[in-house]
């Protein structure tokens, strides 16, 4: 099944042409990545799959419906490229903050705010306040937050910037146990590296899409040995 299907989408910002005639396909519990130097439109598509940003033309569809649909939102989670946390409160009460959003019980956001919390290791760190955090445990802490509703698509927008390798290793390390639990993810990157641990990839130059498969597929098609050189 499709969770999200772009069809023919076209964005423009006054005359600009940002996304054009995007095409996207992505299956249920895949992961894909898209790939492109900074300025090509990634964060504009993402945000249309969302229905944040109005499209000029095309449509797109998440878990079936038509975007915009709010209802669709709550199965969304959406993390930003700069984190939205609030600094002066605590990771456990951020947290608890957007379980409220989504309506939680409170068995539920207790449960939640557990599970999230082990899944990006900041257990120790919860009753800390958010403005004593590092850069790499506010970036954890975001993905905890756009996971606390146990949403079916998250769409993560520079997931690992500013991050050491280490643990940008163990971010993909629950991105990958995310998708064996029927997770799909859309990533966006402009780190090659990562490129390899998507199931598959759409390369984005200047608002288009220039090719889609698996990176196999790709350096096959362009006859290249690394992704990177598709873009030189
Ligand atoms: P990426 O995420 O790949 O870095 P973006 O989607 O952020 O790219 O941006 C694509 C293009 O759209 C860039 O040229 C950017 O300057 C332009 N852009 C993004 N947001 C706006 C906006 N709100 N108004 C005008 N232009 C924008």
């Amino acid at each position: 099944m499709d969770i999200v299907k772009v069809s023919n989408v076209v964005k423009k910002y006054s005359k600009v042409t940002v996304l054009n005639n995007i095409n996207l396909e992505v299956k249920e519990g895949e992961i894909i990545g898209l790939i492109g130097p900074s300025g090509s439109g990634k964060t504009t598509l993402v945000k249309s799959i969302m229905g944040m940003e109005k499209i000029d033309s095309g449509m797109v569809e998440v878990l079936g419906e038509k975007i915009p649909n709010l209802k669709v939102l709550n199965n969304i989670g959406y993390m930003a490229q700069s984190d939205a946390l609030y600094e002066e409160l605590t990771g456990k009460e951020n947290l608890e903050f957007f379980a409220k959003l989504f309506r939680l019980s409170k068995s539920e956001i207790r449960e939640r705010i557990e599970y999230t919390a082990k899944l990006v290791n900041l257990e120790e760190n919860l009753s800390k306040r958010v403005g004593n955090y590092s850069g790499g445990m506010k970036r954890r802490l975001s993905l905890a937050a756009c996971l606390i509703q146990d949403p079916k698509l998250l769409i993560l927008d520079e997931p690992t910037v500013g991050i050491d390798p280490k643990l940008r290793f163990s971010i993909w390390k629950e991105l990958k146990a995310l998708k064996q639990q029927g997770k799909t993810i859309i990533v966006t990157t402009h780190v090659i590296d990562e490129a390899e641990k998507c199931d598959k990839l759409a390369l984005i130059r200047d608002g288009q899409i220039i090719a889609t498969g698996s990176v196999a597929e790709l350096k096959e098609k362009f006859k290249v040995n690394t992704v990177e050189e598709i873009f030189m």
